[in-house]
């Protein structure tokens, strides 16, 4: 019988990992693969809800860790990270073994023959995973893939690793299968390490910058790559909005995390006769928000001074081009960490760096447009397409505006709930990535499909075969004109 608690790791335990060790994790990781794959999904399915069970014996000590990590409330680190993943889990666990069950299909002309495809493991994936978010978007593809019947290679962010290693040892303290997660902790470097070794699959989760160059390192061993990338989310707001409901919804899209969210809202574009009332309760409900640490804090801080600088340029560069700051826009401190408290801004050019490019901070530019048109040309005017949001009652219109958004979600109505539904795939178009995790696709998307033949009435040669038999070409060409004529 294993202990319930698990050692929480300290910083010192998170070095960077050498090359060697890198190698010797993979292959680990490939040796467990052995017996893992071969269970039954509900096996499989059973040890992860298992290691999900000592997950919950351990929340209070792993929710502390993240809070420490990365400066987040820890409300957000219990509803955002961990009954998210705990949530997509449930839902494997349930509806996975459907999704992987063998298809027979039908054989068209080939009547002779039955065929089926199949829902293999492809054997070691690595994970790659960021800051932000570090348990759900650092569990979520780990979990996934076991599901699939893979192994695991994890690096975490260096700027969150200590999370990392309490996911690798949730598993690694269950009395079997303790090695079908491996990790290996340090920077970009060991990043680099891993994903230039024989592993079968890399899941990326970051920046694009980095998403490129895994994915031009990934080219040398055709390692096929998921890429889920940065964001730049729209947000629309039409005239027949509820009003109040969409300026919340704008509140705690741009602000929860502090900003630091791949989907988060990171422009709002509103049609004028409804600008000026939207634009006041935005505002109104701003400057509300509590920044700060502890149960009195709604967001927590900018997780590492990076990041601030990041968003403190982004907002200088904006203010210098004649953009008006109407909340917030103060640098402070919370504890050790730098900040910005949450900020709404108007008349920002399109051509700045806070329009253009991610964020990933407290940020909220709104933006007056006259029509549905332009709001739709406005929010697809970025590279990105993670996710996007509309606002507004009209099921015709609403549907256009759906169709229309270049995104890998729409969320009607709402914001980033899209990520939330289990069912729902999430990934994004253009400079988001491309490949999807959660609902079916996300599965799927660790597994290789593999397309089976099977001849059932047993003919000494088929007709194709050779020598070709002179009836055939004419045949078929009659055939061709009756079916196709
Ligand atoms: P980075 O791209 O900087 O890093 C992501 C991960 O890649 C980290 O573990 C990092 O390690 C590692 N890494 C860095 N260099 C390399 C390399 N050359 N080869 C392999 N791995 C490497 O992103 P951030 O951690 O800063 O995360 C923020 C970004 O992630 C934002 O752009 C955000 O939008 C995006 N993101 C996307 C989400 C999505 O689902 N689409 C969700 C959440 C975030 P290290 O940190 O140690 O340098």
């Amino acid at each position: 019988m294993t202990s319930p608690k698990i050692a929480i790791p300290t910083l010192a335990e998170t070095g960077e990992a050498t090359e060697e060790e890198v190698i010797n994790k993979v292959a680990k990781a490939r040796q467990a693969y052995s017996s893992w794959h071969r269970l039954s999904y509900r096996a499989r399915a059973n040890h992860l809800l298992e290691v999900r069970r000592k997950l919950i014996k351990n929340l209070d000590e792993i929710v502390d860790l993240i809070v420490e990590e990365t400066g987040k409330v820890s409300t957000e680190a219990i509803v955002n990270e961990i009954l998210v993943t705990c949530e997509l889990m449930s839902y494997y666990a349930r509806r996975g073994e459907g999704f992987l069950r063998t298809q027979r299909v039908p054989v068209g002309i080939a009547i002779h023959k039955w065929a089926e495809v199949r829902y293999q493991p492809l054997g070691v994936v690595a994970v790659i995973s960021p800051w932000n978010y570090p348990f759900v978007l650092t569990m979520g593809p780990v979990a996934t893939a076991l599901f699939a019947g893979n192994t695991v290679v994890l690096k975490p962010s260096e700027v969150t690793p200590r999370v990392g290693v309490a996911i690798g040892r949730l598993f690694a303290s269950m009395d079997e299968f303790a090695d079908i997660v491996q990790v290996v902790t340090g920077g970009g470097k060991v990043g680099q390490a891993l994903i230039t070794q024989p592993v079968d699959k890399i899941a990326f989760t970051g920046s694009v910058q980095t998403g490129k160059s895994v994915m031009k390192a990934a080219a040398d061993n055709l390692t096929p790559v998921l890429l889920e990338l940065g964001g730049k989310d729209a947000m629309i707001v039409l005239a027949d909005a509820d009003l109040d409901r969409a300026a919340a919804g704008a509140v705690w899209g741009a602000f929860t995390n502090c900003g630091q969210t791949c989907m988060a809202v990171e422009r709002v574009y509103v049609l004028e006769d409804v600008y000026e009332p939207f634009l006041n309760k935005v505002v109104e409900i701003t400057n509300k928000v509590r920044e700060g640490q502890g149960d009195s804090a709604d967001i927590g801080a900018l997780t590492y001074e990076r990041q601030y600088d990041i968003v403190q340029h982004q907002l200088e560069d904006a203010l210098q081009t004649g953009a008006k700051v109407l909340a917030g826009g103060n640098s402070m401190r919370v504890g050790t960490r730098k900040s910005i408290s949450p900020t709404v801004l108007v008349e920002v050019s399109p051509d700045t760096e806070m329009m253009q490019q991610e964020t990933f901070g407290p940020l909220l530019p709104i933006t007056k447009v006259s029509n549905v048109e332009e709001a739709i040309q406005l929010a697809n005017q970025s590279s990105f397409g993670l996710s996007a949001s509309v606002w507004g009652k009209n099921k015709k219109t609403i549907q256009q505006v759906v169709y229309e958004l270049k995104a890998g979600s729409v969320s009607v109505n709402d914001v980033m709930i899209s990520y939330a539904i289990p069912s729902l795939p999430f990934g994004g178009v253009g400079a988001s990535g491309f490949g999807r995790t959660h609902g079916r696709e996300g599965l799927l998307e660790f597994c290789a499909v593999k397309a089976v033949a099977h001849d059932w009435l047993g003919l000494k040669r088929e007709p194709h075969w050779l020598p070709l038999p002179r009836w055939l070409g004419k045949t078929a060409k009659l055939y061709l004109k009756a079916r196709y004529g």
